[in-house]
């Protein structure tokens, strides 16, 4: 498995729309691999292909505290969405920016697996955050766009300063790591 280098904003490539995944094969496979590999070497908790520069429609996830719970999402779709709450994010290609987003924390959600077949599962809390999170990358939509504009004002400041920005209002919510 290897460990893949991730696409940091302002790179126009985190911008590119993900193509839905049609081959199920070795490469796909490997992809997988490697992603788990870099999420993990990250100490995230979500990543989606986009990030490492693959432009297609899979997403790997992990919010448990020992890394024993891989999720693998191919081709995902929200069929529904409930109880919206604001949550604190935070994103590996957009490193030392924190921002609160105003999310659904629990869905329905309809996707492949690392083999093709089809799946339905409810999501809550940080998993059901951390998905919208990935797929908005697969949209080519950051974060910190979700801001609202005196924050991404503040956000954009800092990060010119190459400083830390840390965009939360308040303290509150749950912190979602590095997604
Ligand atoms: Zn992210």
């Amino acid at each position: 498995m290897t460990r893949l280098a991730i696409l940091e904003y302002p790179d126009p490539r985190l911008r590119t729309k993900a193509e839905p995944v049609s081959r199920f094969d070795a490469d796909l496979s490997r992809l997988v691999d490697d992603m788990f590999e870099t999420l993990y070497a990250s100490r995230a908790i979500g990543l989606a292909a986009t990030q490492v520069d693959a432009h297609v429609r899979l997403i790997v996830i992990d919010v448990s505290d020992d890394r024993s719970a891989p999720s693998v999402f191919i081709n995902p779709e929200i069929l529904l969405r409930r109880a919206i709450g604001m949550v604190e994010e935070s994103c590996l290609s957009v490193p030392g920016v924190m921002g609160d987003v105003v999310r659904a924390t629990k869905l329905r959600v309809r996707a492949l697996d690392r083999h093709g077949v089809p799946f339905e599962c409810d999501l809550e809390g940080l998993a059901a955050v951390c998905l919208q999170h990935e797929i908005d990358h697969l949209l080519g939509t950051l974060f910190v766009d979700r801001l609202s504009f005196w924050k991404r004002l503040k956000v954009r400041r800092e990060l010119r300063r190459g400083g830390r920005a840390v965009a939360a209002a308040e303290p509150g919510g749950s912190l979602a790591p590095g997604a």
